[in-house]
């Protein structure tokens, strides 16, 4: 888009910052919370190309669930038991973290534990092998067998879960906005940072709207990352998931967050009855793929056939809104840090592959470390773009500290 001469002739004055945050999503506003937190006399500014949490962060199911996205006998397999191990600590220290520092009334957080529901007999083995495996790593959990899952949801259809005591629940735009009034940030919303280059020791951004100058830069950006520095596309791609949300049912039947089927699907119940419901992609992966904000008919029907297969009291619930939101999904499905190409002290992290609530706000904590120049900060080593070969087109460098 171009700026004609009387639009850039009348942008707002210039802003002055220490750091300047891009995206105003959990990470972002996480990083603002801890920079404020552990350095209060910076000057933050957060700069969001829309309103607060106006990406996935203010678009997703509110699960707050420990590990990533696989069960945890998978994740062991997938990278190994050591960084499955840490893996599972980060997590949980954010779900600790978020219960010490932030209010939860704030944003409606329900400590209610949470459920992972196998959806055939080869994932409830492996939720089997994740129950030791668990244990054996700190982390408390009960496997329930198959029939007494279905009597506890009031559901059919499904095999055995685990029950994970610290999974939660909250309110994913009201904790975006708690975290960035906490952080006294100076909010720049609906401004899209069109550029961003080196000046003079600073780091100038171009919005429509005005410059922002700043020290030091966090691209909190996630799937939208490689629209604003193209270098990093391979280590993020979006991707796209649909959720909907149901008319109030007569009762609450769920208590708990249930994450089935190897988390393809997801839902929910709030205090007033409605079931919300997100997954399906696998069954459409080809059109999930991309930036597109909107929801397709034969995904929305999917999500109620399932809902309706497990849930048959939910029959004669109407609909009464569905939206999508596009997730960033990195190559090993682990966040990535690293440093900005051409901008050293400034940051970017990307690639919460459908499980950023579980990461943001430790990872905020991570970020504002990384910008403070604590030395190995704890975590950078989990996550820096040091583990993937360099491609040719990207050679970001990676934070101090490392
Ligand atoms: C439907 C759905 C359900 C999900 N359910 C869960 C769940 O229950 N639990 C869980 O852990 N995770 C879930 N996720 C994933 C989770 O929402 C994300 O991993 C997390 O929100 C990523 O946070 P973020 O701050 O990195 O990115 P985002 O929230 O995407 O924030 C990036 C921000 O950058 C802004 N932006 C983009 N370009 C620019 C620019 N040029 N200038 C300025 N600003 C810009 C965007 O507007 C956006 O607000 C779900 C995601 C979706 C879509």
């Amino acid at each position: 888009m171009t700026l004609s001469f009387w639009q850039h002739a009348t942008r707002e004055p210039e802003v002055r910052a220490d750091v300047a945050i891009v995206g105003g999503g959990v990470v972002g506003c996480s990083t603002a919370y801890w920079l404020h937190r552990l350095r209060p006399s910076l000057r933050l500014v957060i700069v969001e190309a829309g309103m607060l949490a106006q990406g996935a962060s203010g678009r997703n199911a509110g699960f707050l669930l420990p590990g990533t996205a696989a069960d945890y006998a998978t994740a062991v397999a997938t990278y190994g038991a050591e960084r499955a191990r840490r893996l599972l600590h980060f997590t949980r220290e954010n779900r600790e973290m978020i219960a010490a520092e932030l209010r939860g009334a704030a944003f409606d957080l329900e400590p209610s534990g949470s459920l992972t529901v196998a959806g055939s007999a080869a994932e409830e083995a492996r939720l089997l092998d994740s129950v030791s495996l668990l244990r054996a790593d700190g982390m408390p959990v009960a496997f329930i067998p198959r029939d007494e899952t279905n009597r506890r949801l009031v559901a059919r259809g499904y095999g055995g879960a685990l029950y994970v005591p610290s999974g939660a629940m909250l309110h994913p735009v009201r904790l975006v906005r708690h975290l960035a009034g906490e952080s006294e940030a100076r909010l720049l919303t609906h401004h899209r940072v069109a550029t961003l280059q080196e000046a003079g020791g600073d780091v100038v951004l171009e919005t429509p709207v005005r410059r922002i100058r700043a020290g030091q830069v966090v691209l909190a950006l996630n799937a939208y990352l490689p629209q604003l520095v193209p270098a990093l596309s391979p280590f993020v791609r979006p991707v796209r998931a649909q959720m909907l949300a149901t008319e109030p049912a007569a009762s609450r039947w769920l208590q708990v967050p249930v994450y089935s089927h190897e988390g393809y699907y997801y839902l929910r119940q709030l205090a007033d009855g409605v079931v919300l419901l997100g997954g399906a992609r696998h069954l459409h992966a080809d059109e999930e793929q991309g930036y597109e904000d909107t929801t397709t008919e034969a995904l929305q029907a999917d999500l109620l056939r399932y809902l309706h297969f497990h849930f048959p009291q939910t029959r004669g619930l109407g609909v009464r809104h569905r939206w999508s939101g596009v997730m960033g999904f990195s190559p090993d499905h682990l966040p990535v840090v690293g440093t900005v190409p051409g901008l050293d002290g400034s940051v970017w992290a990307a690639g919460f592959t459908g499980h950023g609530m579980g990461f943001g706000f430790r990872f905020g904590r991570l970020l504002a470390d990384v910008v403070l120049g604590t030395p190995h900060p704890d975590g950078l080593e989990l996550f820096s773009v040091r583990r993937f070969p360099r491609p040719q087109t990207a050679r970001p460098s990676v934070p101090a500290g490392e």
